[in-house]
Parts: C-alpha cells; structure tokens; sequence
C-alpha cells in the first residue's frame, strides 16, 4: 500500500544558481501549487488546479494559504556536541577551543547525554526549518550512533562524522590513529547508506591530528567510494601559524591536506578565509567545497569570506553556507543567509535574495553531490519541505505592506528579519515534523 499525502500552497523551488537579481529563469514558482507526496518521496509538482484530479480518494490536503513553501533548508556544517557551547564569551579560535568546547564535548562519551543532545539537536534543526545537516560528532563512536539513531527514526537523512583527534586536545578527548581509523571504519559499516543516513570522515582540522592520522583519514576514504570527508581549514591568522609550525614541509595549509589525498568533489572545508590564489587553485582543480560559516566567522572575528575571489570564472572553487553552530550564533539558515550579505557587503560584495534562497536548498545540495535526492521540489526527490511564514512578527508583517507580490523583495525581508519564527512548519518525508505554535 502505498502512503500518500499532499501539501498545498505558494511553491518555490530553484533549477540552477541565479546568475544575478531578477533571473526568473532560475527557479519556478507556482503562486497556488501542490505538492504530491508518495512513500516520502515528491511524485508531482504542479498547479493545485491541474493536479487536484490526481488526488487519490480520501487524501487530505494540507493547506498553508499564507505560506512560502521550499525545499528544507540544508546546513552543511554544524558540530552536534556543542549546544551548549554557543553562546560563549569572549575568547581567540585556539583559546575558545580549549576553555569551551574540549570540555563540553567530554560529555558525549555517555551514551544518554549524547541521546538527550540528539534530540535537543534534531528538535532544534527542524525548527529552523533545516531538514539536512552536515555534522561534527565528538571524537567518541557514541555520539555518532545517537545522532543517526535519532535522524533515523525521524526520517531526516544527516551527514555526520566522528571527530579524529589524536593531539593537542585534552586525553579524554583524543583517539589514536589507529582507534581513529577503526572506528570510523566501523560507524561507516553501521551508518552509511543505512536508511537516508550518509558518513563523513571528520579530522577536526590540521592542529588535531599527526600525520599519521591524516593518512588514515585518506585511507578511509579511498576505501569507501560516495563517503564524505569534512574538516576545517584556512580559520584565522594564529590557527594558520601554528598549522606551519606543525607541517614545515606542507607548501601551505591547504596541502597538509592534499598530500594525504583529502581533497576531492565530496570534501567540504569549513571556513576557507585566508586562502592564497595557489590554495584556490587547488580546491577548484579537485572539486572541493569551501564552506561559507558567515555567524561564526564574525562572532569568533576570524575575517571575511571572499565570495568573488572563490567563484572566479577561470577556477571557481565549489561553495556551500552553514552555521557552524556553537562558533556560529544561530541555528537558522534565514539568520545565517542575512548574515552572509553583511559579510559580503564588507567585502564590497553582495547576496542578491535568489542566491541565498538557492543555496540554502539546491545550491547545498549540489555542494553535497545531493542534488538528485534533495533541494529541490521536483518528482523523485525526498519531499523535505519548509513552509515560511513571511509576516510571522510585528516587524516583517509590517515592512511587508510595502511587498507588493515582489517575490524576491519577499525573500529578503524573509533572510534579513527572518529566524525561527518565521518557520511555520517543517516536513519530513511528507510528514509534519515540526508546526509552530498557532500556525
Ligand atoms: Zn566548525
């Protein structure tokens, strides 16, 4: 039998990167539209008019009349372990590391506290209207096996990897090379592509890990084709110093990775600030992402993501945006979108609404190589919706009297006064997931 469910409503959903303001070639929009949902998956899109007679007999229809409904948001890197490390005052990249986030992590190793941060984590993700995420455990096993569990049993697909970290960090908190390398082997065994769940081979970043480590790393993944690899890289000035000091022999940050093969198309790279035109060149030869983290790179003061110097047409370096939760301030993607213009604005840049709406839905999932499964609201993907509600506070609802059926002036009202509460409801698999309150 199959199970079917439909929703209703103003449908938008991206085809390619917006080449600037203004191109409506770029996404469709149905102002009354449907989307029809089988097994989880989208199996049409279209006018409500012209599919209302393909409603099997007996199927509900849930209506969101004022709602904006896109793909579900995705957020391609956040650390799971640290819900209760953002928020933290006053510290350096290296300093805040250690005087926050080494010791809370210390936690994750308990089986209950990781299953009780799992369902924080997940409550919160859906929330925010976020229906993917690309995430950091801690360096135990356990935490890892929490956070799919949970994603697992609500039907969310995550991507998520344990931390390796066989230096520099507390001894509660750091595996060895070989344990590192064992037991992301076995979560890989376990997790990926169990269910919708995908694994990421996670060195936290250059200072962390030996060399030998970082040779496990690549060996992981030559060892298992379609795994993700995440890291952090190029943060700020003194995490790059002392990655020198570590790796004499290492041309620049950039090729401590490269030279144990962790650079390719499924590797994603936090951050990405400081780069030199070399290092560019490097990730745009193989593929890789570099990982916009707007929230946190202002909270933490670590600079300015130069967008333009990334997508250069003669060698455009792959992008993608993310929180970064607990160095990033906000759980939401709107939030984070708003963000990333004010960082680009002060780099004599700019994010036109289509841009930010498309990455945070297509435009991540093809930083993800996830574009035939989500991001978009096409036939055969996984029907993870977010329903956003344009007037969900005195202010947006006020500033959007002068909207008038503008969509993309709509859009940035919704990225630059938009949070969570602007999330009415979120869909998993055609499933509510998360209502707001009153909606
Ligand atoms: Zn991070």
């Amino acid at each position: 039998m199959t199970d079917t469910t439909a929703i209703r409503g103003r449908l938008l959903s991206f085809r390619r990167a917006p080449d600037g303001p203004g191109d409506a070639g770029s996404y469709r929009f149905i102002e009354d539209g449907l989307v029809l949902v089988k097994d989880g998956r989208i199996a049409a899109v279209g006018d409500y008019a012209g599919l209302r007679g393909r409603l099997p007999e007996g199927v509900a229809v849930e209506h969101h009349p004022d709602g904006l409904i896109l793909p579900g948001f995705i957020d391609t890197h956040i650390h799971f372990p640290q819900t209760q490390v953002i928020a933290s005052y006053g510290a350096r990249l290296l300093d805040w590391l250690e005087k926050y986030t080494f010791i809370e992590e210390q936690r994750y190793a308990d089986p209950a506290h990781a299953a009780a941060g799992a369902a924080f984590f997940l409550d919160e993700l859906l929330r925010n209207g976020t229906t993917t995420a690309v995430a950091y455990g801690s360096v135990h096993p356990q935490s890892v096996d929490a956070l799919f569990a949970e994603a697992e049993r609500r039907g969310a697909g995550l991507i998520a990897g344990k931390v390796m970290m066989d230096r520099h960090a507390p001894a509660a908190l750091t595996d060895t090379a070989e344990s590192g390398y064992a037991d992301s082997k076995a979560l890989i065994a376990r997790w990926h592509g169990h269910g919708r769940q995908r694994y990421a081979v996670t060195p936290r970043f250059a200072i962390t890990s030996t060399e030998a480590q970082l040779e496990a790393a690549g060996a992981l993944l030559r060892e298992h084709a379609g795994v993700h690899m995440q890291t952090h890289l190029s943060e700020n000035a003194e995490e790059i110093a002392t990655v020198r000091r570590l790796f004499p022999a290492a041309r620049d940050y950039t090729d401590v990775y490269d030279r144990f093969g962790l650079l390719g198309p499924t590797s994603l790279f936090g951050h990405c600030i400081h780069l030199s035109e070399a290092e560019m060149g490097r990730l745009s030869e193989t593929g890789s992402v570099a990982v916009f983290c707007p929230t946190s790179n202002l909270f933490i003061g670590s600079g300015l993501f130069d967008r333009a110097a990334l997508a250069r047409a003669d060698r455009p370096v792959r992008t993608a945006l993310a929180t970064d939760v607990g160095g990033g301030t906000s759980y939401s993607m709107l939030r984070t979108a708003g963000e990333a213009y004010k960082v680009l604005q002060l780099n004599r840049q700019n994010l036109p609404a289509l841009a930010a709406f498309d990455l945070m839905t297509r435009g991540n999932a093809a930083a993800l190589g996830l574009e035939a499964e989500i991001g978009a609201l096409e036939p055969g993907r996984w029907a993870d919706l977010v329903v956003l509600d344009p007037r969900a506070t005195p202010a947006m609802r006020h500033r959007m009297t002068t909207v008038d059926g503008d969509l993309e002036e709509e859009l940035f009202v919704l990225m630059t006064l938009g949070d969570d509460r602007a999330v009415a409801a979120t869909y998993l698999r055609g499933r509510i997931a998360h209502r707001r309150v009153g909606w």
